[in-house]
């Protein structure tokens, strides 16, 4: 297995600050983080911030706060004072978010390593691997209307690959405006390899000369990411496949620089239901709510709301789902805390084809974790949903009582408000069709104030004990089954549905008990 042939494993996730991090760069960044903890390496956060026109306020701070929600903890990544320093770019970050020192790879933003991407631009340079090219944007974009008129695709007619580098210099040293390109081969085929993709030919006449510096001083991602990824000794890549296609020009930068390349892995991407690929722009499915990206990039005002805490999925229900997306423990295991991914993980699992993610499959998944809290973890994950749904929660110990009767049932925690909020008000909102069909029929009042009665008297206050107390008063009215029941929910809950009567008779208590009996008996006929 070719990741364990390594001693130490250092894998890494390197999010571009471009917007709001989604389900699926987690779910990539979720297997670079196994496959590290499983082998006792480290997983490393970097920023990919040359970009710097399309960087986002709040975006780092929403990543790193999403990726301690998850439990993806870096041992190598921004620290407090790197922080610091990109404040104004960035916005606040709450300090507690960061390590006080990153590690000694640092810093690990690429708009603070440039002074290291210049230098082994210069060192290509001086080695006739790479040349300066001064075409202007007029230039290429003539260019790229021939090629497009030809239906080719634009490769760059690489007028500058010999010109002499101390004339090159002369033009750069007087202000001209340039960029660096690399000097990619011009025939036969590059062979790249890749874990999950193996051995690739890419025929060269299709490369680009590209470029590995750009006219602002900034390197693009093709240079930068893959010499931070040989300088930070990262051994395996894990990212999503739509680099694919780019993989030949890194291939080709790591041999230019004599550099072993790290092993790659191009990972299916996470699709949308609609099977498109995730975005920042397409169906972002934040893990925290953020704020929401048009296509055009920019904000549109709404926010997207988020896995945790709006939906209210537990962390490890949904890193759970995440893992199975494109992975596979090689049978047919589904629930598997994180302990469990972790031994299981490995490349070999991961598929070459993307997979969809489906919410219905998620929130399955989240109640059978739901399911599995005590329910003092089920009351504390609960709280701040009932909290924000602004229920009644002065009676804590009612809530508490409360909860767990429906946790069988919800397969998300934001539909726990709804589960008690009926039952702490202190009348409940009648249905009127429940009313009709229960309490506004003959008999009706007659039954519920013997049972109220019943009830008032019982010394044993169990839900076994008020079960038996209910059924013999329905004996006693000749009712059976559903008419026993129903009148009896309808008149303390107000409608038909709900978690256990007698459980729930048996927490709310006489008091509240007679006060709803009492309403519903104004309700009842006779
Ligand atoms: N900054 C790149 C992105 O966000 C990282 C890709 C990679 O993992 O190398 O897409």
């Amino acid at each position: 297995m070719s990741e364990a042939t390594k001693s130490t494993v250092r894998t890494r996730f390197a999010p571009s600050p471009t917007g709001f991090a989604h389900a699926g760069v987690f779910r990539t960044a979720l297997f670079s983080w196994l496959l590290a903890r499983k082998h006792g390496g480290q997983f490393l956060l970097r920023i990919e911030d040359t970009d710097q026109v399309r960087l986002v306020p709040g975006s780092l701070e929403h990543l790193l706060r999403s990726m301690k929600a998850l439990g993806l903890d870096y041992d190598e990544g921004p620290d407090q004072k790197s922080v610091a320093l990109l404040s104004e770019k960035y916005g606040a970050c709450d300090p507690n978010l960061l390590p006080e020192d990153g590690g000694k790879f640092g810093p690990y933003f690429q708009s603070q390593r440039l002074t290291r991407y210049s230098e082994v631009v210069e060192g290509l340079l001086e080695s006739g691997k790479a040349y300066f090219a001064f075409e202007t944007r007029e230039e290429l974009d003539q260019q790229r209307k021939i090629s497009d008129a030809l239906k080719r695709p634009f490769l760059y007619n690489r007028h500058y690959r010999e010109y002499s580098l101390e004339d090159a210099r002369k033009r750069v040293n007087s202000g001209e405006a340039h960029v660096v390109r690399l000097k990619m081969p011009t025939e036969g085929s590059i062979v790249t390899r890749d874990v999950l993709h193996g051995e690739q030919k890419w025929d060269a006449t299709t490369q680009d000369d590209f470029i590995i510096l750009k006219a602002d001083g900034f390197p693009p991602y093709h240079l930068a990411a893959m010499v931070d990824d040989h300088d930070m000794e990262i051994t395996h890549v894990l990212r999503g496949d739509e680099w694919l296609s780019s993989f030949p020009k890194h291939w080709c930068l790591f041999q230019a620089l004599g550099w072993e390349p790290p092993q790659f892995a191009h990972v299916p991407n996470v699709m949308g239901p609609d099977g498109k690929k995730l975005s920042k722009r397409h169906g972002a499915l934040p893990i925290l709510g953020a704020p929401e990206m048009g296509k055009d990039g920019l904000l549109t005002g709404n926010e997207s709301p988020g896995f945790l805490d709006d939906e209210g999925f537990l962390p490890e229900a949904l890193v759970n789902y995440l893992a199975l997306i494109g992975w596979s423990p090689g049978d047919d295991r589904e629930i598997m805390p994180l302990e469990e991914l972790t031994q299981a993980f490995s490349l070999d699992g991961v598929g070459r084809s993307g997979g969809i993610f489906d919410a219905e499959k998620l929130a399955w998944m989240n109640g059978k974790y739901l399911r599995a809290l005590t329910p003092d973890a089920y009351t504390k994950a609960t709280w701040p949903f009932l909290e924000k749904a602004g229920a009644d929660l002065s009676d804590r110990m009612l809530v508490q009582a409360l909860l767990p009767l429906e946790q069988e049932k919800i397969k998300k925690l934001s539909e726990a408000p709804a589960t008690v909020d009926y039952l702490l008000l202190d009348s409940p909102e009648y249905v009127e069709k429940s009313v009709q069909k229960y309490l506004k029929v003959p008999g009706a009042g007659a039954y519920l104030a013997a049972i109220a009665e019943a009830l008032e008297t019982l010394e044993t206050w169990t839900p076994e004990v008020i079960e038996s107390t209910c059924r013999t008063v329905g004996a006693a009215h000749d009712r059976d089954k559903g008419e026993v029941t129903h009148p009896i929910r309808v008149a303390l809950t107000g409608r038909e549905i709900g978690p256990s009567l007698f459980e729930t008779i048996a927490v709310l208590g006489k008091e509240r008990l007679a006060r709803r009996f009492g309403k519903a008996k104004e309700l009842a006929h006779g």
